[in-house]
């Protein structure tokens, strides 16, 4: 058996991964703010940790990994979104996360087995801030509940900084109520006019980092398996959900292995919000397929930056044209029944997600198949490439309808299916419908009958 290998930015480096219980493997990543549309960036963690989360589930099987993503959906950024626009909050995250979990969908995005929203969690989030208080890791000053830093020996362990760097950091804005400039919030007031709910310390909310801390307890437990998001999570954010767990469970550790996906850049800036260089998973996705910007995105391995560009996706959707072909050439013979993924692709993926290397796999088995002359040996070519593309969420559409290009892929529209039978299950009709106009402008139709949905090309 292969040994699945993964970078842990805690030590800073590779080693074998095992989990505390094979039959129960977890998985936490931070998941979005729900303000905006996600853009591609937003996309690189929910798509590399959807890869992974494909070879945990085959490596460990489908009913033993419990992978939990959640949805920021109280932020003081959602606060000032409904400020400008007039719009409820509520109105605002609710629209937001749809479209996110809708966007990730076409992407081949698998759903987590979890999704928790911050704003659902919060008597979990008092209740950790009450023991941290009681054991002398937090305190109330000015309203505010902050957690103390100098109290934990192991701050600055995970991202490598020492005191003298996390002063200097936090020396930007440190308010007057804190007793060390690292001290970090984990309750602040609200007035009238934002989101609040009442607590020991008076109406007030979250910080951002207790959140995630209760989150992972409640639906993962107090030392997970695996955590990961975006490289500019390490610091503050997973620093300080580390100080937050440990200190609240007898100093048990939070995660055994840290995960960071490097940026997504364009023109080698880092695309975010701020910069205002970003190009949304929407707008993409309106002149290239589901399956060829998942294909760009893995075509770097996820610890390398990723320069962003129509290049990259001209050179995916080409790669995709060939590989295509090959299965379409393959189309008269039978997919043999217990294939199995080739052992040089899961290598390539159970080195730290080498994702590249997989997909050069992929592209080694198309290269065999194209050669191969005996049946037998194309059939054994078949099922490698059905079963390994799929662990990498690739390559699972009909090669006729592919290489016809009506830019539909069957994954991405099955996709949008469900998310509208889960809208219309909710009575979230708003949403619904703009699922059925989207494939209609797709020329999708769906038949609603009594076992379902179902849906065929042409209108
Ligand atoms: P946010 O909604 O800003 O909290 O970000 C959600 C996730 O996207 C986090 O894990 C971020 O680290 C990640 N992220 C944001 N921008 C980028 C980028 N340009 N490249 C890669 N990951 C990013
Ligand atoms: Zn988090």
């Amino acid at each position: 058996m292969i040994t699945l290998k993964l970078h842990n930015t805690m030590t800073k480096a590779k080693a074998a991964f095992e989990p505390t219980d094979p039959k129960r493997v977890t998985m936490y990543v931070c998941g979005p703010t729900v303000y905006s549309r996600p853009h591609i960036g937003n996309a690189r963690p929910a798509l590399v940790f959807d890869v992974l989360f494909r070879l945990l589930r085959h490596l460990y099987g489908e009913e033993h990994v419990v992978y939990a993503r959640n949805i920021t959906d109280i932020d003081d950024k959602i606060n000032a979104a409904s400020q400008e626009s007039g719009r409820s909050i509520s109105d605002i995250t609710k629209e937001m996360a749809d479209i996110y979990r809708s966007d990730m969908a076409e992407l081949g995005v698998l759903p987590p087995t979890h999704e928790p929203h911050a704003t659902a969690h919060i008597s979990e989030i008092i209740a950790m801030i009450k023991t941290l208080i009681n054991s002398g890791n937090a305190y109330e000053a000015d309203g505010h509940v902050l957690f103390n830093v100098p109290g934990f020996d192991d701050y600055g362990n995970l991202s490598h900084r020492n005191r003298h760097d996390l002063i200097a950091g936090a020396r930007v804005d440190v308010a007057p109520y804190k007793k060390d400039p690292a001290d970090f919030v984990l309750w602040k007031p609200s007035t009238e006019d934002l989101p609040g709910w009442e607590s020991p310390w008076g109406r007030g909310r979250p910080g951002w980092h207790i959140e995630c801390s209760a989150m992972i307890e409640k639906h993962l437990g107090k030392t997970i398996d695996i955590h990961g998001g975006g490289h500019d999570l390490i610091f503050p954010h997973h620093e300080n959900e580390i100080a937050q767990s440990r200190c609240s469970h007898g100093g048990v550790d939070l995660a055994r292995v840290w995960m960071h996906n490097g940026f997504l850049t364009m023109d080698k800036d880092k695309m975010s919000k701020s910069i205002g260089n970003i190009v949304t998973v929407h707008e993409l996705t309106k002149t290239h397929s589901g399956e060829t910007i998942r294909f760009a995105m893995l075509s770097a391995h996820y610890r390398q930056p990723l320069d962003w560009s129509e290049e990259l996706l001209a050179q995916a959707k080409k790669t995709l044209d060939r590989m295509y072909g090959t299965l379409e050439n393959l189309s008269e013979i039978a997919l043999p029944a217990g294939a199995e993924p080739s052992e040089a692709f899961i290598a390539a993926l159970s080195d730290d997600v080498n994702t590249p290397k997989a997909l050069a796999e992929l592209s080694a088995l198309c290269k065999a198949a194209n050669t191969a002359t005996s049946d037998v040996e194309r059939a054994k070519l078949k099922g490698h490439l059905a079963t390994s593309g799929a662990l990498l969420g690739l390559l699972q559409n009909d090669p006729s309808a592919w290489l016809k290009g009506d830019g539909n892929d069957d994954q991405e529209i099955d996709a949008l299916v469900e998310a509208r039978k889960i809208a219309r299950a909710n009575k979230d009709f708003t949403e619904s419908d703009r699922i059925r106009d989207d494939l209609t402008a797709r020329g999708i139709t769906l038949e609603d009958g009594a076992d379902g949905t179902k849906w065929r090309r042409g209108l």
